[in-house]
């Protein structure tokens, strides 16, 4: 057969689309959008879409039983209907690697592509790849969790706290007609706060700000921290998609002109520090400050310039409220974390052993166990008249809920901690194909391990002293 022919060939091939609620709301990753795709991709490649199947407002974490267009998909599969599905990227299709094998045998010789990312199946690495993306996805979804967002969906768009603590401008209170928790203008730095707007305005500087305040209002605070306030789109009343969230500072118009303020140093600094690896998991150690990365360019011996990144105290460069001038390269990390993940690993699954041998399991049982004892002793003294006054019912009640959820939350912090995912991801020849992996997954695949990373940062030679695994 000539090439020609081979071309000339049409391929029968089922589209497989999958979103889910939140991702749609968010990242307009739209059910049209993938299907234009894959309509392109299917022209371009001779291939005909014999089978639409769409799985809308899905979450890849839902089982295979749950997902009624994949089942009909695959129960096609069997039939022969098709010789390949097709589907925008892996995460569409799986994001669980028991899964996606236990589908794997089901449609076999079925095949698939991801068209927008590319796998060749037909060697090791090529499987151990989707394996490992599979395993980030999963380690992603664990922690970021379209599940959670989902609870959270609804505290949003009722204006609720998602947690106790809030940025200075703003505190939690009760709102007296629902009973509910909303969040007003903190009136302890309203005036600060309203005042640092104007005269950011007007002096076109968000550093300025910073003496502003400490000059003004005696409010010490560094300059990360007022870039981050007058950035929040809270401060025209707006989080994520409710426009109604909080107590507004002032209106969408003069926010967007607060924003084109700085511009420039501003996207560079979040675009930057998008690409790198572990930006967010270290620490200054004398100050606590998370250290940032940064870019800078060196002359090889060879004469060339490259980009060189490492990751220093921003408190000490920009407030100089520190004093550590140490920093450590990108490059050393990423070699020194490669050498000896899986010994940092065995450590910290020793430290877990032992924490959860000295942690008192059974005093948080007791705890909860006590106050719900307390509550069904208030519910009983309000149905049989001893307490009077509802008000005093009322607050008794919300005060033992509240210290109920506490307790709960923390007996739920203190299980097991599961290290099988990641030890799955370091199976086998993970290094080569880490290597393999372009910049966007790097990060991922660590941001979906490490939680934070410890160094001793010994003047002669800087080591890790301590990984923290999510
Ligand atoms: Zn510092």
């Amino acid at each position: 057969m000539t090439v020609f022919e081979k071309q000339n060939i049409i391929e029968s091939v089922a589209a497989y689309v999958r979103v889910s609620t939140q991702e749609q709301k968010l990242h307009g990753l739209s059910l049209d959008a993938q299907k234009m795709k894959l309509e392109e991709y299917a022209k371009e490649n001779n291939m005909k879409i014999v089978g639409w199947y769409v799985d809308e407002g899905v979450s890849g974490r839902k089982k295979i039983a749950r997902r009624p267009e994949l089942q009909r998909m695959i129960q096609d599969a069997e039939k022969g209907k098709f010789d390949r599905i097709i589907f925008i990227k892996l995460d569409r299709f799986f994001r669980s690697v028991a899964e996606y094998h236990e589908c794997m045998k089901r449609i076999e010789p079925v095949l698939w592509t991801a068209t927008e990312e590319q796998y060749n199946l037909t060697t090791a690495n090529g499987r151990l790849l989707v394996n490992m993306k599979l395993t980030i996805a999963e380690l992603e979804a664990d922690q970021t969790g379209e599940r959670i967002d989902l609870t959270n969906d609804y505290k949003v768009s009722t204006g609720q706290p998602l947690t106790g603590k809030m940025q200075i401008p703003w505190i939690i209170c009760t709102d007296k007609e629902t009973g509910r928790k909303k969040i007003v203008r903190n009136p302890e730095t309203e005036q600060a706060i309203t005042g640092a707007i104007d005269y950011c305005l007007k002096h076109q500087s968000k550093r300025k700000v910073v003496s502003y305040l400490k000059a003004k209002h005696n409010i010490d605070i560094a300059y990360n921290s007022v870039a981050r306030i007058l950035a929040n789109p809270m401060l025209y009343g707006a989080y994520r998609d409710n426009p109604a969230y909080c107590e507004p500072y002032i209106d969408k118009d003069t926010f967007d002109r607060l924003q084109e303020i700085g511009k420039r140093n501003i996207k560079n600094n979040t675009a930057g520090n998008r690409s790198y690896l572990f930006s967010g998991m270290i620490k200054c150690p004398e100050c606590n400050f998370t250290l940032a990365g940064c870019t800078q360019h060196r002359k090889t011996t060879a004469g060339n310039v490259l980009p060189y990144k490492k990751y220093r105290c921003d408190n000490q460069r920009k407030n100089s409220r520190c004093t550590f001038v140490k920093y450590i390269s990108e490059n050393v990390l990423e070699r020194m974390l490669l050498a000896d993940l899986e010994k940092h690993l065995e450590n910290a699954k020793i430290s877990a052993a032992n924490v959860l041998d000295a942690e008192d399991n059974g005093m948080k049982q007791f705890d909860i166990d006590e106050i719900n004892e307390q509550i069904e002793r208030l519910n009983y003294s309000w149905r049989t008249g001893k307490i009077k006054k509802v008000e005093q019912y009322e607050k008794d009640f919300a005060e033992l809920t509240e210290k109920l959820e506490a307790a709960e939350r923390e007996h739920n912090t203190v299980e097991v901690k599961d290290f099988s995912k990641i030890e799955k991801i370091l199976e086998g020849g993970w290094r080569e194909v880490y290597n393999s992996l372009d910049d966007e997954h790097k990060r991922s695949f660590w941001r979906s391990v490490i939680q934070s990373i410890e160094i001793n940062w010994n003047d002669t030679k800087k080591e890790i002293t301590r990984v923290n695994f999510f």
